[in-house]
């Protein structure tokens, strides 16, 4: 069986790519200080893939424990998740986010070559193509400077592995462009666990719906859209987990290629309010607001080299990722009780 490293595995993305690489047949070793999630992520990849994984509690800016982990396993593939998320936060404790997300990286990056790795795949987001000309994006579409630190953090991340492939080639890479990972596993065993107020639109959505906050604020709805609010590529967390599963198969001779990760479709705010409130038959409080700094009016991937290239395109729709969102907002509300 195959080893595989996830860093970041109890996080949101990453919890779902444990499942999906279990069901594949891999064996994945997960790190994670749980400083993002929680035990609750364990209970629930423990419930869905029982002892299919193993777990280590540690950072990955400590290089000599990542040092010590890279010599107890031999690795097949590495797969890096960890690190901070928050566009909002990240502007607030810039160095924070450099320090956690680069020095992670790099520690990994290193140990990667030093240990032969054949395999690296890492999170990087279309925040790397900032604010485009083109609604639509392509891979090769120029990359702009990020409006956030967090977009820096992987905009300097691919940079970093980009370098790190000019002189030698180390392993192959993939670097995954997420477009706005949504939804639950269908269980609702494991979902997005926020800390604190959500940033994110559907996180936002689920716990205005329970009434843990009372009322959605839309920001904006005088962009140049059909309705006026922002377009995203809304794409369901157990497609996004499926890609890096996806990454493992794949093979090319070229060893650092990029991937749009969504489904090449965008949707509206106002539009993600009325399919929750089919979904879940409820009526969602809202009011429109102001615009949201940084936030850019539409964007959504072209998805033709995940589909033709990798092998991989989303199955799921925004409407099952919406449905699997609430599911698991109101059972881990229960849980909570
Ligand atoms: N959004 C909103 N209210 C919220 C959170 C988000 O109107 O409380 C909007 C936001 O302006 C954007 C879309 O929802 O147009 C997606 O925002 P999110 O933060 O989830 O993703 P990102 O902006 O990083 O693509």
């Amino acid at each position: 069986m195959k080893n595989v490293l996830v860093t970041g595995g109890a996080g949101y993305i990453g919890s779902h790519t444990v499942v999906s690489l279990v069901e594949q047949g891999f064996y994945p070793v997960v790190v994670d200080d749980l400083r993002s999630s929680s035990s609750l992520i364990l209970e629930g990849l423990s419930t869905l893939v029982k002892d299919g994984y193993t777990f280590h509690r540690e950072d990955v800016c400590d290089l000599d424990s990542m040092t010590r982990l890279f010599q107890e396993y031999r690795f097949d593939a590495v797969i890096h998740f960890a690190a901070y998320k928050s566009v909002g936060d990240s502007c607030e404790e810039p160095l924070k986010y450099y320090h956690n997300n680069l020095l992670g990286l790099i520690n990994i990056l290193g140990l990667c070559r030093d240990f032969c790795i054949p395999k690296f795949v890492f999170s990087s987001s279309c925040t790397v193509y900032g604010e485009p000309d083109e609604k639509q994006v392509y891979e090769h579409t120029p990359k702009r400077l990020p409006e956030s630190p967090y977009g820096f953090t992987k905009w300097m991340g691919e940079q970093i592995i980009e370098d790190l492939h000019r002189n030698v080639v180390p392993f192959q890479t993939l670097c995954l462009r997420y477009f706005n990972p949504i939804g639950a596993h269908p269980s609702g065993m494991i979902g997005e666990l926020p800390k604190g107020i959500p940033n994110n639109l559907l996180p936002y959505i689920t716990q205005t719906a329970t009434g843990e906050l009372s009322s959605l604020t839309i920001f904006g709805d005088d962009y140049p859209t059909p309705d006026g609010t922002c377009i995203r590529d809304y794409v369901h967390v157990c497609d996004v987990a499926d890609a890096h599963v996806q990454s493992l198969f794949f093979s090319d001779p070229n060893p650092l290629c990029f991937f749009n990760i969504g489904t090449g479709c965008g949707s509206s705010v106002l539009e993600m309010v009325r399919l929750f409130e089919q979904v879940s038959g409820k009526t969602l409080p809202y009011t429109i607001g102001k615009r949201r700094k940084g936030d850019i009016t539409e964007i959504f991937a072209n998805v033709n080299a995940s589909k033709n290239l990798l092998g991989w395109s989303a199955k799921r729709t925004v409407e099952d990722a919406i449905r699997d969102a609430w599911n698991w907002e109101q059972r881990r509300n229960k849980t909570h009780d």
